[in-house]
């Protein structure tokens, strides 16, 4: 993600500011991605906090506008645990954007999102993160991190964040886009193997007897061996992962030895070897300093031949963006 600057002062700004130092209220143009002042913010600014432009006649902001369904706002704790899944979307939306996805040029139908809270007035309820054909259903009690990390120990899982769901379920609306490009089919089957094998057979199977041994030779992850949808989500998750990774340090203002230099663009970078290379030295050097404070590690995974195929794969046909005209 890019720093940017205060409008008014110059200041630096992060990505989800609302207010400069100098006093100046802000919104964030997802469009041009520069901040502005904040005279048509979005609709949700109060409720959420969301700092993007108002688009719509209702006033709400490109993001907010994907969101059909919200928690109830009689239940604050739901209404918080929803304002820190929106910024996370927001995120993931703004990195896609630089591919042009999502963006005023971009003409495909919009995913849908269904952000339920497990709290209810009438009591607790079930919530399943997931996708289908293009509603995307996200759990807002995960943005609570002490909820997340059990389900994270329970699943068994060494990374569990509201970016990587963003990431991931959003990879299962790109399918079904991308399906419809020349050649992506084929090219998926080679790689991920055959989506229509029985998803609920083979998610059954996968809860009962794990992923197998050797799965680190292929998949980057043990849930990526459960079915083909789930090893493309995976490995798209993980693509944008590295290349937020990338594209944060660079603007940052750090670089050194075998990293990228300053006027790096890790989303214009056309050689995959090159970016999940810089990715997996700065995951290795950044995990290194987590541990300085004991925190777990930032990216703790590692990348064989196969694994960088199927990201190289993801790579070319989401870097070609949204059609044009
Ligand atoms: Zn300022
Ligand atoms: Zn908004
Ligand atoms: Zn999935």
């Amino acid at each position: 993600m890019q720093l940017f600057a205060c409008p008014t002062c110059g200041s630096r700004l992060f990505f989800d500011n609302t207010t400069c130092a100098c006093g100046a209220e802000v919104a964030l143009d997802p469009e041009t991605m520069v901040f502005g002042l904040a005279e048509r913010p979005c609709a949700n600014r109060a409720l959420i906090q969301c700092n993007w432009k108002g688009e719509d006649a209702d006033g709400h902001c490109r993001s907010c506008r994907m969101t059909e369904v919200r928690p109830d706002p009689s239940v604050q704790e739901a209404i918080d645990l929803w304002a820190v899944s929106e910024s996370a979307k927001r995120w993931v939306l703004a990195n896609l954007g630089r591919w042009g996805w999502f963006t005023d040029t971009d003409h495909s139908k919009r995913p849908i999102f269904h952000m339920l809270a497990e709290e209810t007035r009438t009591g607790d309820t079930l919530v399943i993160m997931g996708h289908d054909d293009g509603l995307v259903t996200i759990n807002v009690n995960e943005a609570d991190p002490a909820k997340r990390m059990k389900r994270r120990e329970d699943l068994g899982e060494s990374l569990r964040t509201m970016n990587g769901h963003f990431r991931h379920e959003i990879a299962h609306y790109f399918f079904v886009i991308l399906c419809k490009r020349d050649g992506f089919l084929d090219e998926f089957h080679r790689l991920f193997g055959d989506e229509e094998a029985d998803y609920s057979e083979a998610l059954e199977a996968y809860y009962e007897n794990g992923a197998p041994e050797d799965w680190r030779d292929r998949f980057i992850s043990p849930y990526s061996t459960a079915h083909p949808h789930e090893d493309w989500a995976e490995s798209f998750a993980h693509l944008l992962h590295l290349t937020d990774i990338v594209d944060s340090f660079v603007a940052s203002g750090l670089t050194g030895t075998d990293l990228p230099a300053a006027d790096y663009d890790a989303y214009q970078e056309g050689n995959i070897d090159a970016l999940i290379g810089y990715g997996g030295r700065l995951g290795i050097a950044l995990n290194h300093v987590n541990r300085s404070m004991g925190l777990s590690d930032l990216y703790p995974f590692t990348h064989t031949p196969a694994i960088i195929e199927k990201f190289a794969c993801i790579h070319d046909w989401m870097c070609q963006g949204p059609p044009q005209g």
